[in-house]
């Protein structure tokens, strides 16, 4: 019979040292090396088998990476640099040590890849399905952090990447984007942000709601990706390409606010395109009118549902 300690045991030899890591898992606590002027930025996710993917269809060591993958999308949403992670595992008893090998095979590269040291977490076995609860740490890269509430009536709204279809694959092995975060953040002053898990039109609704004000969507202008045409001519359900880029969640691009001078220099100079293939893209403004707006090819506005993936709580 495995236990927690055969898996603690295991996981102690599987981590690699990092250097903000003082104390790793084994204690009844962590301890990092922080420098006492920065401010601590932390997120939590938590991603259940049946709701965020399917172990039965999915390798679990793409399950492991995802979970880490979200939070560390979220932390480049607040232009910060990953630090740590801790991880809580709900094991189903049968199998469960395998299982948490193949979700930490997964996560530990990404890990590695963006600096995350593994902290520490709990381990805990029950007759439900997996739950794995990932807490991201991180600090602000320049003392600063990008919030939702900062865009402005006359701001020009950006987005990375290409939207729509992540469910064809690209919501399991997303790159969050982090580097090119703290790349933008180096360079430009960006008035807002937040990246795109639930889609594009719910998740500017909640930019404009902290922001109190409106945008407008050029939808000529969204970047629709290939799977979103794929995923549309697979389905022959009526939705189109640009209703999945608008709706479909879990594309984990970014979403930007940054006042025209700002937002023409960073179109012209493409910075994320040359350094990591991906490309910034301008799709609308902002406005001081509350709400959604869309504007079509023949320049007609008319209003944009706020529609995407949200969690039924009745
Ligand atoms: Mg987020």
């Amino acid at each position: 019979m495995e236990s927690e300690s055969t898996f603690i045991a295991w996981l102690r030899d599987r981590l690699p040292p990092h250097s903000a890591l003082r104390l790793g898992p084994g204690d009844d606590a962590a301890v990092l090396a922080w420098a006492t002027a920065d401010d601590v930025v932390v997120t939590v996710d938590m991603l259940m088998d049946g709701v965020d993917f399917e172990l039965a269809d999915v390798d679990p060591r793409r399950a492991g990476r995802k979970a880490l993958a979200v939070n560390l999308s979220d932390l480049a949403a607040m232009a910060a640099q990953p630090v740590a992670a801790l991880v809580a595992l709900a094991l189903p008893r049968h199998g469960g040590l395998a299982l948490a090998q193949s979700l930490y095979e997964g996560l530990l590269p990404l890990a590695e890849r963006f600096g995350v040291a593994l902290a520490g977490g709990d381990t805990n076995s029950w007759d439900g399905p997996l739950v794995i609860s990932i807490t991201a740490i991180g600090r602000p890269r320049n003392g600063r952090v990008w919030k939702r509430s900062g865009a402005r009536p006359g701001d020009v709204l950006l987005v990375t990447g290409q939207l729509g279809g992540s469910i064809l694959g690209k919501h399991l092995d997303f790159t969050p984007r982090v580097e090119e975060a703290l790349a933008l953040a180096e360079r430009y002053e960006i008035h807002a942000a937040m990246d795109i898990s639930d889609g594009l039109a719910l998740d500017l609704s909640r930019l404009t709601d902290e922001s109190r004000c409106g945008a407008v969507v050029d939808v000529t202008s969204i970047p629709i990706a290939p799977a979103a045409v794929e995923l549309a001519a697979q389905r022959r359900d009526g939705v189109t390409p640009l209703d999945h880029a608008l709706a479909d969640g879990e594309d984990f691009e970014l979403l930007l606010a940054a006042e025209p001078s700002v937002a023409e220099r960073i179109l012209a100079e493409q910075v994320l395109s040359g350094r990591f293939g991906v490309p910034i893209t301008a799709i609308g403004q902002f406005v001081a009118e509350p709400r959604l707006w869309q504007r079509d090819a023949a320049g007609e506005v008319s209003r944009l549902a706020p529609r995407g993936y949200e969690h039924r709580l009745d």
